[in-house]
């Protein structure tokens, strides 16, 4: 029988050099090859699903096609769900004879539980498929778990509300509150999750595909209890609302099959309030693929080309939050990290990337980027990362390395990517340098995709006629956002990048060395079929993966 990993191997997610590695890793730590691929080396879980499938021979069920009807819910108890976030699994049909299970992580210990417990409860057979795990979570999420955190968190808060009155030391229910809102937010696909106390409330709100969601409230009594609990599993000072503070923890949701970062920032605001926000930084959500992040093939046959050679400067631009991070780290796994010596600096590491070492700034310890990169150069690296290129030092050291025959991949503040070159010599870096180090820069920014169950296809309205006029694009119908039950109602799910590039070779030497303006920047790229950001976004417009609208707000 084929093993997990040869058929990894098979499909090409994963090339020999990394199986023998994973072999050799999970023997000599103890783990299992599949533990070591999914935690160790971010291989991506649709892919785990089919591979599992063909290990276990059972059938691979996508559950985004499956529709789950009201009996089916309510055929479970709260119980039932308890066991089934345990077990990473979710019932999506029972029939006379039998009961259809979806699990996440198949083994023998699931198969057994499962079957023991469909056996008990239903009197009936067992039949169990495979899906990705975050299909999995969201059916759970979805139809099983919404009321269950609901009232759970209801629950929780009355509970914490009672000890109160009683004047208690110590308030047993807010940690259980506090794993709950984290569950729940990690459930729902947040990125952050707001609590803004006033002498009035406390309002609760999830950051979801980008936007702010109001959730619910709580009563304000319980507020100083919810404060100290989250600074103190943060590693701030509980009892301190005073003073600007930011920690992070690590939380291991629900199903207990993955971790994930927590960065908390507290701000006290006026009237005695307070405002905490957690960043949710789920490892396990990303994997890191520059195929999975929306640029076009052909354009990613072109940075795969520019990834071939081994030195230069790579810059990646634009907003914060527009992704930028999310598409260098896919460069990097894209460079095969464990036949290659990585380093970055970064500020803040935002997630732990196999093979790769990752050093934090940190100002008050000395560890500046620039010093870090100096070191860097005398620890043999092949590629290098650079969070941001801030100033002019960290500019002339990252440039340096790309001339002495590393490849260095950075971010720049710019909104587009002709930019990026009159940014670098306003900063006083040498023009020489830029010309013969500089060899991609890509400006991006991400836009909601449109719900694929609900979306509407319709003649454009006057204002995006106009729009899509001016970027001579013709179209004579385009899709609109509605909202479904299945994405709660916004008419998006996720996001995807819109972007420009520009690739720099050789014969561009003069070009870059000359260019004074954006102008003259984009003038050269222009002959090289350069397109800016709006054209991006409007051509997926064209293809109905997002609205005129969502290219508006984010290309302007
Ligand atoms: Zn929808």
């Amino acid at each position: 029988m084929k093993g997990l990993g040869e058929i990894l191997v098979e499909m090409g997610v994963i090339d020999e050099a990394m199986l023998e590695l994973a072999v050799k890793e999970a023997e000599s730590i103890g783990r299992s090859i599949e533990e070591v691929l999914v935690l160790g080396f971010f291989v991506p879980e649709d892919a785990v699903a089919k591979a599992s499938a063909a290990v276990f021979d059972c059938r691979l069920v996508d559950l985004s096609q499956v529709s789950f009807s009201e009996d089916l819910v309510n055929s479970f108890t709260p119980q039932d769900v308890e066991k089934f976030i345990y077990l990473g699994a979710v019932p999506f049909e029972v029939s006379e004879k039998s009961v259809k299970f979806a699990a996440a992580k198949l083994g023998l210990e699931v198969r057994m539980q499962l079957e023991k417990y469909v056996r008990r409860r239903f009197g009936k057979e067992l039949e169990l498929f495979v899906a990705p795990r975050s299909q999995v979570e969201k059916a759970l999420n979805d139809y099983f778990l919404r009321t269950g955190f609901s009232s759970a968190i209801e629950r929780y808060v009355s509970e914490a509300l009672e000890y109160e009155k009683q004047a208690a030391g110590v308030n047993a229910a807010v940690p259980l509150l506090l794993d709950a809102l984290l569950t729940e937010a990690v459930y729902s696909r947040a990125t952050d999750l707001h609590l803004v106390a006033d002498s009035f409330s406390v309002r609760h709100f999830l950051r979801i595909d980008g936007l702010i969601r109001y959730i619910r409230s709580f009563p304000v009594k319980i507020w100083p209890r919810i404060s100290s609990a989250v600074k103190q599993r943060s590693g701030m000072d509980p009892g301190d609302r005073i003073h600007v503070q930011d920690g992070h923890f690590t939380f291991i949701p629900g199903t207990g099959l993955r971790r994930v970062n927590v960065r908390v920032s507290a701000i006290p605001t006026a009237d005695e309030g307070e405002s905490i926000v957690m960043r949710i930084l789920d490892e396990s959500r990303v994997s890191f693929r520059l195929p999975a992040l929306g640029f076009f093939s052909e354009d990613l046959a072109f940075v795969y080309q520019i990834l071939e050679k081994p030195h230069g400067l790579i810059l990646v631009t634009g907003p914060t939050g527009s992704g930028k991070t999310t598409t260098l780290y896919s460069i990097l796994q894209h460079l095969r990290p464990h036949s290659r010596s990585v380093l970055t600096i970064e500020d803040p590491v935002e997630y732990n990337l196999p093979f790769v070492r990752q050093v934090q700034v940190n100002r008050r310890a000395g560890r500046i980027p620039a010093q870090i990169l100096r070191s860097f150069l005398r620890h043999d690296p092949d590629v290098i990362l650079v969070g941001e290129i801030r100033d002019r030092e960290t500019a002339e050291v990252a440039m340096q390395a790309a001339e002495t025959g590393h490849l260095v991949l950075s971010t720049l503040h710019t909104n587009d990517a002709p930019s990026a070159v009159i940014r670098l010599k306003d900063m006083g870096i040498d023009p020489i340098s830029i010309a013969s180090t500089l060899r991609l820069v890509i400006a991006q920014r991400l836009v909601r995709v449109l719900c694929p169950h609900c979306k509407k296809q319709e003649p454009p309205e006057s204002w995006e006629r106009a729009y899509l006029k001016e970027a001579s694009f013709d179209l004579e119908l385009v899709y609109h956002e509605r909202g479904c039950e299945l994405c709660s109602g916004q008419g998006f799910i996720g996001r995807t990048v819109v972007y420009e590039l520009i690739g720099f070779s050789e014969a561009d030497y003069e070009v870059l060395r000359r260019a004074k303006s954006v102008q003259d920047v984009v003038d050269a790229a222009k002959e090289k079929g350069y397109k800016p950001l709006r054209f991006c976004g409007l051509k997926k417009v064209s293809e109905g993966v997002t609205t005129v609208g969502e290219v508006m707000r984010v290309c302007g």
